[in-house]
């Protein structure tokens, strides 16, 4: 029988956890080392493959074979290159991989935790677009798995509170979740094991491995002030390595000592917690202004939020309490291990999701009253001819079919007309916005085609356009030309499967370690 199964495919850390006999998550430890965490590194050169803590080993004298936060890539049209050591945007390359086919490497590394994995859920950033969500289902395919459903992380933390025998969670929560790579600050309602999502902000490019940089950037000043001479922090990925440990010693004392090699030789320096917080303070302003536009969109205060859940290693880091304490008026729930909270999230609504003749009574009885619903985090759009009121002209402008925040599921259908006579062809866009924009220079298109209209009509034929987000969160466009019936479905996978079955081959030729 094939287990219930949830994966968190982290920045800097993934973990995978499965629903014991009794219900309750249960995060699975490597064979190798026993531990539960694996680092989302991949140590790549020729044939061989080796994955988690041990690719970071050849950070020192190999580093162009090391790939490191690969999440930030998942939606961008970029190969790594082990030659240049960087993803680059020549997809022509050989030897060169996808984000998928990297990410994909860390998925079978996981599953080689446990037997029989086949389903699974899998976490995501709330704020991921929807290419990067493809992207990842791709790497969840190139690695034979098959994704029940992708969970907005968050979401699945405040799951996974709410589950605890031993945390009192209820009423309005914020949810804070800082990653190795990226940010977001949910707010949701919680009523026994009962989770409605209201809404969530956040940044795809804000978590750890910045604050790294800024350590790495206080490391080359203190160099530099002893021997005049600075170190290579852009192309050596062992300061960053150093700089993450530096930040971990900072969460527990007020300094740091650490020896750093550079071109005069080995020096020993200081970095103080003081320096380190002043360091990142326009990141933690950035969390500050999208904590107050999440309040905002929800209609919360801070004396209508009852708890602030921690969630991401991250979070360990004192200024992130202080600063929560005084902005919500009370400390953060404390207890929970902030690394798990995700991935036994999606464990438990891998539970909910799967089908009930597969799971135990004792599992049944666990999930009977756990409940979830979540929103849209995005605008989800078309362009448009439209009319400008200021101008008067015929402009093409973003229009919304689905508003962010919307309950999920949902199925929202807009009707729009052709606008020319004779007009054979009707461009179909799909665009995605974080704001409520018109202006289409400031929307994500994620998918362009071509519908085939019939001939000889005259303009203003209607044209129906449905979204929709199914069960399993992912989501359908579908173009109907009302007067004839066509109607079109369009695809949004990027990965055509021809495309992907070379993608897998690919990565079948290489042994994982
Ligand atoms: P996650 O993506 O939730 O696994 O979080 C990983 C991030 O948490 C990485 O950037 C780690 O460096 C960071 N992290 C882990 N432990 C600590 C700590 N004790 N203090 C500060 N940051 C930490």
């Amino acid at each position: 029988m094939s287990k219930v199964i949830g994966i968190d495919l982290g920045t800097t850390f993934s973990a995978i956890a499965s629903l014991d006999d009794l219900g309750n998550p249960e995060v699975l430890a490597s064979i190798e080392d026993n531990r539960k965490i694996t680092a989302s590194a991949v140590y790549l050169k020729d044939n061989e493959v080796i994955v988690g803590d041990k690719a970071l080993n050849y950070l020192k004298d190999q580093s162009n074979n090391v790939i490191l936060q690969t999440k930030r890539e998942m939606e961008n049209d970029v190969v790594y290159s082990t030659d240049e050591g960087k993803w680059v945007t020549d997809k022509d390359l050989v030897d060169a991989y996808t984000p998928a086919q990297v990410s994909s490497l860390i998925l079978k590394k996981l599953k080689e935790y446990t037997s029989d994995v086949k389903k699974v859920v899998i976490t995501v950033p709330a704020m991921f677009a929807e290419k990067a969500r493809q992207a990842t289902l791709d790497a969840a395919k190139i690695a034979d798995l098959e994704v029940i459903e992708l969970i907005n992380e968050p979401t699945a933390a405040v799951l996974h509170y709410a589950s605890l025998p031993g945390v009192e969670v209820g009423g309005r929560v914020m949810i804070f979740d800082l990653g190795g790579g990226t940010f977001d600050v949910t707010f949701a309602e919680v009523k026994n094991k009962k989770v409605d999502v209201m809404t969530s902000r956040g940044d795809k490019y804000l978590g750890g491995r910045d604050f790294d940089k800024e350590i790495t950037k206080l490391m080359k000043k203190k160099y530099f002030d002893v021997h005049n001479v600075e170190i290579d922090i852009e192309n050596n990925k062992e300061y960053i390595h150093k700089a993450e440990e530096v930040k971990k010693i900072l969460s527990v004392k007020d300094k740091a000592n650490i020896e750093i090699t550079g071109p005069k030789g080995p020096q020993k320096i200081e970095i103080t917690q003081e320096e380190f917080e002043e360091s990142i303070q326009t990141y933690i302003e950035k969390i500050k202004m999208l904590i107050e536009e999440a309040m905002e969109a929800s209609g919360m205060n801070p004396s209508r939020i009852n708890q602030t859940l921690l969630v991401g290693g991250s979070t360990r880091m004192p200024i992130i309490t202080k600063v929560l304490t005084q902005m919500m008026g009370k400390p953060p729930v404390k207890g929970v291990n902030v690394d798990e909270a995700v991935v036994c999230g999606a464990a438990i609504y891998a539970g909910l999701k799967t089908e009930k003749e597969t799971l135990s009574d004792q599992q049944q009885e666990a999930l009977k009253e756990v409940n979830l619903t979540d929103v849209c985090n995005f605008y989800m759009g078309t362009l448009a001819v439209i009319t400008d009121n200021h101008t008067g002209r015929r402009v093409i402008a973003n229009t919304i079919i689905i508003e962010r925040d919307t309950k999920l599921p949902v199925s929202v259908t807009k009707r729009y007309t052709t606008i020319a006579e004779g007009q054979e062809e009707l461009e179909c866009n799909v665009t995605q916005s974080e704001g409520p924009e018109d202006n289409k220079e400031f929307v994500n298109i994620i998918h362009e085609e071509m519908l085939k209209l019939p001939k000889g009509r005259p303009a203003n034929q209607p044209i129906d356009i449905t979204y929709s987000y199914d069960e399993s969160g992912k989501m359908h466009c579908m173009f109907t030309d009302v007067e004839s019936g066509n109607s079109h479905e369009i695809e949004l996978t990027p990965e055509t499967t021809a495309t992907l079955d070379d993608a897998k081959k690919q990565i079948e030729k290489i042994s994982i370690e």
